[in-house]
């Protein structure tokens, strides 16, 4: 019987994409909370390393995997990895995402299938091994109520179309039916399956939007709380997500927007 210090103890998080922005800031968090983390990669190891090694300088533990998404061999052999290394995988983070933007008319097909490939597709293939190492193990109640736990990255952009971004707002529009088709799905077996929807969150993603003061305060109009999002701010909802505290949460966007879905055109009477 493991006596539980902290919310997510014994439990082992996968998170993709974790070497900047916020899968870094969501594997420091529920490694505070004591999860052993593993830090997937697809292109920087000396960044998942730097990520990793904060995280042991605060008393985590983790190892980092290189492996791209949307390569079902690769992501395949990754839940291998961990599971040889750690015994199973209690919580995945699908967070790996990424932008190539052009208007429509002038949009590769190249440009949509990568993002499609990676946003959308990639959570497929990450789920779909999670879900089975999930349904193997079944529950330990000394671990989590749950048998597992997924936590989908999507966005406000799952619901607030984007012109100029259309294989961006595609990819979390679906991003949004996945996620609730699998939570429907796997409900029964004590497989809990929720997204969380960033607002603006200041990362590489989107540097563009909050690099000068001109255009921040351009960014600021769009935001009711009128500050832009940090990764700790996606970190603590990820945790309460991961943990029992959210037992009885299925199926939902949890959006951490600073406001962003409030309309905010209408703060000054519309
Ligand atoms: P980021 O660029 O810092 O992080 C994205 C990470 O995904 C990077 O570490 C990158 O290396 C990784 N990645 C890219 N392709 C990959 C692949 N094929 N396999 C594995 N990893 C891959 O940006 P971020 O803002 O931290 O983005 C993280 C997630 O949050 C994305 O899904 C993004 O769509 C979502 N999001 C971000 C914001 C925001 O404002 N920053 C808003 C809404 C949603």
């Amino acid at each position: 019987m493991i006596i539980k210090t902290k919310k997510l103890q014994g439990q082992v998080a996968l998170i993709t994409g974790a070497s900047s922005g916020i899968g870094a800031g969501v594997a420091k968090a529920l490694a505070n909370e004591g999860a052993t983390v593993v830090i997937n990669y697809s292109s920087s190891p000396e960044k998942a390393e730097k990520v990793l090694a904060e995280i042991k300088a605060k008393g985590g533990d983790g190892i980092t995997i290189k492996a791209d998404v949307s390569n079902e061999k690769e992501v395949s052999d990754m839940f291998q990895q961990t599971i040889k290394r750690y015994g199973t995988v209690d919580i995945l983070v699908n967070n790996a995402g990424l932008q190539k933007d052009a208007k429509l008319h002038e949009m590769t097909l190249e440009a949509w299938n990568y993002v499609i490939g990676i946003n959308l597709t990639g959570q497929f293939l990450c789920s779909r091994e999670a879900i089975k190492e999930f349904l193997r193990r079944g529950v330990v109640e000394d671990r989590s109520k749950a048998a597992g736990k997924i936590i989908c990255m999507s966005s406000v952009h799952e619901v607030i179309p984007w012109a100029g971004h259309a294989n961006y707002a595609a990819s979390k529009g679906g991003v949004m039916m996945l996620m609730k088709t699998m939570a429907q799905e796997y409900a029964p077996m004590k497989i809990r399956i929720n997204s969380i929807g960033p607002g603006a969150i200041r990362t590489p993603i989107n540097h563009a939007a909050w690099q000068t003061p001109e255009a921040y305060n351009q960014l600021l109009k769009l935001i009711p709380s009128k500050r832009i999002g940090e990764a700790d701010d996606i970190g603590g909802a990820a945790v309460w997500l991961a943990s029992d505290d959210s037992d009885y949460v299925n199926g939902i966007t949890l959006f951490v927007d600073g406001g962003m879905l409030l309309y905010p055109g209408f703060e000054d009477n519309g």
